[in-house]
């Protein structure tokens, strides 16, 4: 969960992000996450029950962890 201010428009700088599972903050160094988390956004489709409904989440690296480690298949890695 991500909360914007407009600075000089067109862009915004996030001034709190908060990780949708647990509730914990990510710092903020002048609009920059100083620790790294995960961000999701989905519009869904006429294929869905939430037809043109976007969604959009953030979790902290301790909740990502622990969600994808109940994957049946993990996530995919590169480097
Ligand atoms: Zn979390």
């Amino acid at each position: 969960m991500q909360k914007h201010e407009m600075k000089n428009l067109p862009t915004s700088v996030p001034t709190e992000i908060r990780c949708n599972c647990c509730g914990k903050v990510i710092p903020l160094q002048n609009g920059i996450a100083m620790q790294d988390f995960f961000h999701a956004e989905k519009t869904w489709g006429y294929f869905s029950q939430k037809d043109g409904i976007t969604h959009s989440f953030d979790l902290c690296e301790t909740c990502y962890d622990r969600i994808v480690s109940a994957f049946a298949i993990a996530p995919s890695e590169n480097e």
